[in-house]
Protein backbone atom coordinates (compact mmCIF):
# COMPACT_ATOMS: atom_id res chain seq x y z
CA UNK A 1 0.00 0.00 0.00
CA UNK A 2 1.77 3.41 -1.12
CA UNK A 3 -1.35 5.53 -0.22
CA UNK A 4 0.62 7.64 2.38
CA UNK A 5 4.03 7.03 1.00
CA UNK A 6 4.11 10.67 0.06
CA UNK A 7 3.08 11.94 3.49
CA UNK A 8 5.96 9.76 5.41
CA UNK A 9 8.55 11.17 2.76
CA UNK A 10 7.07 14.63 3.67
CA UNK A 11 7.26 13.70 7.44
CA UNK A 12 10.84 12.29 7.20
CA UNK A 13 11.98 15.61 5.41
CA UNK A 14 10.37 17.76 8.66
CA UNK A 15 12.16 16.02 11.11
CA UNK A 16 16.04 15.39 9.21
CA UNK A 17 18.92 15.58 11.55
CA UNK A 18 16.55 13.76 14.40
CA UNK A 19 18.46 11.45 16.99
CA UNK A 20 17.56 7.51 16.21
CA UNK A 21 17.03 4.43 18.21
CA UNK A 22 17.41 1.31 16.76
CA UNK A 23 14.14 -0.24 19.18
CA UNK A 24 16.83 -3.29 19.74
CA UNK A 25 18.35 -0.87 22.40
CA UNK A 26 15.67 0.43 23.98
CA UNK A 27 13.93 -0.74 27.57
CA UNK A 28 10.10 0.24 27.09
CA UNK A 29 8.57 2.68 30.03
CA UNK A 30 6.61 0.96 32.42
CA UNK A 31 2.70 1.67 31.17
CA UNK A 32 -0.67 0.94 33.15
CA UNK A 33 -3.75 -1.03 32.22
CA UNK A 34 -6.01 2.79 31.91
CA UNK A 35 -4.89 6.50 31.67
CA UNK A 36 -3.41 7.66 34.75
CA UNK A 37 -4.68 11.30 36.33
CA UNK A 38 -1.80 13.62 36.50
CA UNK A 39 -2.74 16.74 38.00
CA UNK A 40 -1.70 19.98 37.31
CA UNK A 41 0.04 20.54 40.94
CA UNK A 42 1.85 16.81 40.26
CA UNK A 43 3.41 18.14 36.83
CA UNK A 44 6.77 18.87 35.63
CA UNK A 45 5.51 20.32 32.24
CA UNK A 46 2.84 19.72 29.44
CA UNK A 47 3.82 18.98 26.01
CA UNK A 48 1.79 20.66 23.17
CA UNK A 49 -0.49 21.96 25.20
CA UNK A 50 -0.63 26.15 26.36
CA UNK A 51 -1.14 27.27 22.73
CA UNK A 52 1.88 26.02 22.24
CA UNK A 53 1.58 24.00 18.45
CA UNK A 54 0.93 20.13 18.92
CA UNK A 55 0.39 16.95 15.95
CA UNK A 56 -0.75 13.64 16.05
CA UNK A 57 -1.04 10.73 12.99
CA UNK A 58 -0.46 7.64 11.62
CA UNK A 59 0.86 7.02 8.88
CA UNK A 60 1.17 3.19 6.95
CA UNK A 61 2.94 1.77 4.20
CA UNK A 62 4.23 -1.66 3.19
CA UNK A 63 7.55 -0.36 1.70
CA UNK A 64 10.30 -1.44 4.18
CA UNK A 65 12.72 1.35 2.80
CA UNK A 66 10.49 3.97 4.79
CA UNK A 67 9.76 1.97 7.91
CA UNK A 68 11.92 0.54 10.50
CA UNK A 69 11.72 -0.27 14.33
CA UNK A 70 13.32 3.08 15.61
CA UNK A 71 12.07 5.95 17.57
CA UNK A 72 13.35 9.25 16.39
CA UNK A 73 13.60 12.60 18.39
CA UNK A 74 14.02 16.28 17.33
CA UNK A 75 14.56 18.46 19.89
CA UNK A 76 14.86 18.39 23.28
CA UNK A 77 14.17 15.42 25.12
CA UNK A 78 12.22 15.18 28.18
CA UNK A 79 14.74 15.54 30.93
CA UNK A 80 15.96 18.45 28.98
CA UNK A 81 12.58 20.17 29.37
CA UNK A 82 12.05 22.83 31.83
CA UNK A 83 8.95 24.01 31.24
CA UNK A 84 5.71 23.55 28.72
CA UNK A 85 6.78 22.40 24.61
CA UNK A 86 5.93 21.98 21.58
CA UNK A 87 5.06 18.33 20.89
CA UNK A 88 4.10 16.39 18.27
CA UNK A 89 4.15 12.59 18.26
CA UNK A 90 3.66 10.48 14.73
CA UNK A 91 3.82 6.95 13.97
CA UNK A 92 5.05 5.18 10.90
CA UNK A 93 3.90 1.28 10.57
CA UNK A 94 5.17 -0.96 8.29
CA UNK A 95 2.38 -3.73 7.16
CA UNK A 96 1.64 -6.46 4.95
CA UNK A 97 -0.46 -5.56 2.23
CA UNK A 98 -4.09 -4.69 3.68
CA UNK A 99 -6.72 -6.79 1.91
CA UNK A 100 -10.14 -5.22 0.81
CA UNK A 101 -11.96 -7.53 3.27
CA UNK A 102 -12.91 -7.56 6.84
CA UNK A 103 -9.29 -8.39 7.55
CA UNK A 104 -7.92 -5.46 5.92
CA UNK A 105 -10.75 -3.28 7.72
CA UNK A 106 -10.14 -5.28 11.33
CA UNK A 107 -6.50 -3.92 11.16
CA UNK A 108 -6.96 -0.49 10.34
CA UNK A 109 -9.52 -0.46 13.42
CA UNK A 110 -6.83 -2.17 15.57
CA UNK A 111 -4.14 0.00 14.73
CA UNK A 112 -6.72 2.95 15.37
CA UNK A 113 -7.23 1.89 18.41
CA UNK A 114 -3.90 1.52 19.89
CA UNK A 115 -3.35 5.07 18.78
CA UNK A 116 -5.42 5.81 22.00
CA UNK A 117 -4.99 3.10 24.00
CA UNK A 118 -1.15 3.36 25.43
CA UNK A 119 -0.87 4.88 28.92
CA UNK A 120 2.81 5.17 30.04
CA UNK A 121 2.98 5.38 33.41
CA UNK A 122 3.35 9.37 34.91
CA UNK A 123 2.13 10.36 30.95
CA UNK A 124 -1.08 11.23 30.90
CA UNK A 125 -2.12 11.95 26.99
CA UNK A 126 -4.97 13.78 25.65
CA UNK A 127 -5.69 13.07 22.71
CA UNK A 128 -8.21 15.83 20.37
CA UNK A 129 -9.55 13.13 17.52
CA UNK A 130 -11.00 16.53 15.62
CA UNK A 131 -7.88 19.33 15.79
CA UNK A 132 -4.76 16.10 14.78
CA UNK A 133 -3.38 17.40 18.10
CA UNK A 134 -1.76 15.45 21.58
CA UNK A 135 -1.35 16.47 24.52
CA UNK A 136 0.65 15.75 27.21
CA UNK A 137 0.69 16.05 31.28
CA UNK A 138 4.29 14.68 32.14
CA UNK A 139 4.18 14.01 36.43
CA UNK A 140 7.14 15.37 38.49
CA UNK A 141 7.99 11.54 39.56
CA UNK A 142 8.20 10.44 36.44
CA UNK A 143 10.64 13.05 35.57
CA UNK A 144 12.67 12.29 38.81
CA UNK A 145 12.28 8.71 37.70
CA UNK A 146 14.43 9.64 34.37
CA UNK A 147 11.17 9.75 32.19
CA UNK A 148 12.68 9.96 28.18
CA UNK A 149 11.15 9.74 24.58
CA UNK A 150 13.20 6.80 23.28
CA UNK A 151 11.76 5.01 26.07
CA UNK A 152 7.95 5.71 25.32
CA UNK A 153 8.86 5.25 21.80
CA UNK A 154 9.66 1.76 22.65
CA UNK A 155 6.54 0.80 25.03
CA UNK A 156 4.29 2.17 21.50
CA UNK A 157 6.30 0.27 19.86
CA UNK A 158 5.53 -2.95 21.57
CA UNK A 159 2.02 -2.41 21.91
CA UNK A 160 1.43 -2.06 17.70
CA UNK A 161 3.44 -4.89 17.60
CA UNK A 162 0.42 -7.00 19.18
CA UNK A 163 -1.69 -5.99 16.48
CA UNK A 164 -1.64 -9.42 13.55
CA UNK A 165 -0.13 -7.74 10.42
CA UNK A 166 2.47 -5.03 11.57
CA UNK A 167 5.55 -5.49 10.56
CA UNK A 168 7.78 -2.88 12.19
CA UNK A 169 7.00 0.53 14.07
CA UNK A 170 8.85 4.15 13.68
CA UNK A 171 8.05 6.33 16.30
CA UNK A 172 9.29 9.90 15.93
CA UNK A 173 8.70 12.47 18.52
CA UNK A 174 9.14 16.60 18.06
CA UNK A 175 9.64 18.98 20.37
CA UNK A 176 11.29 21.44 17.78
CA UNK A 177 8.58 24.46 17.02
CA UNK A 178 9.47 24.45 13.26
CA UNK A 179 9.16 21.20 13.02
CA UNK A 180 5.68 20.61 14.79
CA UNK A 181 4.13 23.55 12.64
CA UNK A 182 5.40 22.05 9.61
CA UNK A 183 3.89 18.67 10.31
CA UNK A 184 0.49 20.05 11.47
CA UNK A 185 -1.07 20.15 8.38
CA UNK A 186 -0.25 16.99 7.53
CA UNK A 187 -2.05 15.13 10.09
CA UNK A 188 -5.26 16.73 8.43
CA UNK A 189 -4.46 14.96 5.06
CA UNK A 190 -3.43 11.56 6.68
CA UNK A 191 -6.65 11.67 8.29
CA UNK A 192 -8.48 12.33 5.06
CA UNK A 193 -6.99 8.79 3.80
CA UNK A 194 -7.75 7.20 6.51
CA UNK A 195 -11.00 7.88 6.42
CA UNK A 196 -11.49 7.50 2.46
CA UNK A 197 -10.14 3.90 3.17
CA UNK A 198 -12.45 2.90 6.27
CA UNK A 199 -15.49 4.35 3.39
CA UNK A 200 -13.95 2.02 0.42
CA UNK A 201 -13.44 -1.16 2.70
CA UNK A 202 -17.03 -0.40 4.12
CA UNK A 203 -18.49 -0.97 0.52
CA UNK A 204 -18.93 2.49 -0.83
CA UNK A 205 -20.03 2.56 -4.03
CA UNK A 206 -17.83 3.20 -6.92
CA UNK A 207 -19.38 6.11 -8.51
CA UNK A 208 -17.25 8.79 -8.97
CA UNK A 209 -19.51 11.27 -9.86
CA UNK A 210 -21.27 11.88 -7.01
CA UNK A 211 -18.71 10.88 -4.79
CA UNK A 212 -17.77 13.22 -1.36
CA UNK A 213 -14.33 11.61 -1.30
CA UNK A 214 -13.71 13.05 -5.08
CA UNK A 215 -10.69 15.42 -3.80
CA UNK A 216 -9.21 12.98 -1.73
CA UNK A 217 -9.02 10.49 -4.44
CA UNK A 218 -7.79 13.76 -6.99
CA UNK A 219 -5.14 13.93 -4.75
CA UNK A 220 -3.80 10.77 -3.13
CA UNK A 221 -1.80 8.42 -5.68
CA UNK A 222 -3.47 4.77 -5.52
CA UNK A 223 -6.62 5.68 -3.78
CA UNK A 224 -9.02 5.75 -6.98
CA UNK A 225 -7.24 2.25 -8.56
CA UNK A 226 -7.26 0.72 -5.13
CA UNK A 227 -11.51 1.24 -4.77
CA UNK A 228 -12.10 0.88 -8.49
CA UNK A 229 -10.11 -2.36 -8.20
CA UNK A 230 -11.65 -3.40 -5.56
CA UNK A 231 -14.87 -3.40 -7.39
CA UNK A 232 -13.94 -5.66 -9.83
S1 LIG B 1 -12.62 6.18 -6.40
FE1 LIG B 1 -14.37 7.47 -6.85
S2 LIG B 1 -16.08 6.56 -5.76
FE2 LIG B 1 -14.18 5.70 -4.89
S3 LIG B 1 -13.76 6.99 -3.13
FE3 LIG B 1 -12.63 7.82 -4.86
S4 LIG B 1 -13.98 9.40 -5.77
FE4 LIG B 1 -15.21 8.11 -4.40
Amino acid sequence: MKLYDALIQETLAAAEGAKRWPASSLLPWPVTESSELVMQRQAAFELGGSGLPSANYTLVTTDPALAGDEVLLLGPDLPELKADAPFARIVILETEEISEDDAGHDMIRQMEFVRYHVFPKGYMVRVSATSFEEQVRVSRDAAKQGIRFGRIGQAYIDRYKTVPGVKSVKVLFLTDRAAVERLKPIAKKADDITKTLSHILDGLPTDCGHCQLKPVCDEVEGMREMHLGKKK
